[in-house]
């Protein structure tokens, strides 16, 4: 398979220099193996999701100094794909209906974004409770039932893991608990999204920030599980801002908006940024 990653940003606020940091890594991993360097569109949430947003980051991307191939991949578009994923998994018993609320998990634990921090253990309901649930039109999330995804794999469980920063490791999955792939009415979490459009769009490398350094440990199962390559991994490390905190899209005076009308010339940006 020829090199191939991708930056995947969501459109849920501008850009800002953590993020030119890594689409310039990502960029520059493609440019100097002679791969290609994919821009996805990541845009699942719709509720938090803008056109303006998405509009700003081909601007932005393009001022930077960057060119992907087209057409640009968008999740919103590719429901149709998750769905069919998900229902692979839904045949197989690998995952089941979850209809604790959003509040009752938080009470249970601390929450991070993509991160372990649901680390939910659950089995399905009796299905006479299932069914009463349903009737009620209860929201629920589709989670993966660990336990029978160890069964399933048997002897591969023990053997998933994953290339990250050229060191192999051993995944553990369990560390995620039953994460949540997809909800009701919708079949999609990040998770089997962006592991689903990965494989599709024969990414061989994953470049992106340390805050999603756990995530191979869970996507490595969901690849096992529906037949799909396991890409090698690499992390960067987050860009601060000058208090020392990571930066967050609520910076504006951080943005490549506000940077590029503040006449900041794209080569400073990049020299700063240590690419010259
Ligand atoms: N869309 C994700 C984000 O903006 C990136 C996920 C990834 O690179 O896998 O946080």
């Amino acid at each position: 398979m020829p090199f191939a990653t991708r930056f995947a940003p969501s459109p849920t606020g501008y850009l800002h220099r953590g993020h030119a940091f890594s689409a310039l890594t990502a960029f520059a991993a493609a440019r100097e193996a002679g791969g290609r360097f994919i821009l996805r569109i990541e845009d699942l949430d719709q509720g938090r999701c803008r056109l303006e947003f998405e509009a700003a980051m081909f601007e932005d991307l393009a001022w930077l100094g960057l060119t992907w191939e087209t057409p640009v991949l968008r999740q919103s578009e590719r429901m149709q794909h998750y769905a069919a994923a998900l229902q692979r998994l839904i045949d197989q018993g690998l995952v089941y209906r979850c209809f604790k609320t959003r509040k009752h998990i938080m009470a249970e634990s601390q929450n991070a974004p993509h991160g372990p921090g649901e680390a939910v253990r659950g089995s399905p309901l009796p299905a006479s409770e299932e069914a009463s649930a349903l009737n009620q039109g209860r929201a629920f999330a589709w989670r993966l039932r660990l336990d029978r995804c160890r069964d399933v794999l048997a002897a591969r469980w023990d053997d998933l893991g994953f290339e990250a920063d050229g060191a192999w490791t051993r995944a553990d999955p369990a560390r995620f608990g039953d994460a949540v792939l997809a909800r009701k009415e919708f079949p999609a979490s990040y998770h089997l999204a962006s592991v689903w459009d990965d494989a599709a769009q024969g990414i061989t490398h994953v470049i992106r920030g340390a805050d999603l350094a756990d995530a191979p440990h869970l996507h490595v199962l969901i690849q096992a599980l529906l037949d799909l390559p396991t890409p090698a991994y690499r992390h960067h490390p987050l860009i601060l801002g000058a208090d020392g905190k990571r930066l967050a899209k609520r910076d504006q005076a951080e943005t490549l908006c506000a940077l590029r009308a503040a006449g900041t010339a794209p080569a400073a940006l990049r020299d700063g940024l240590g690419f010259s």
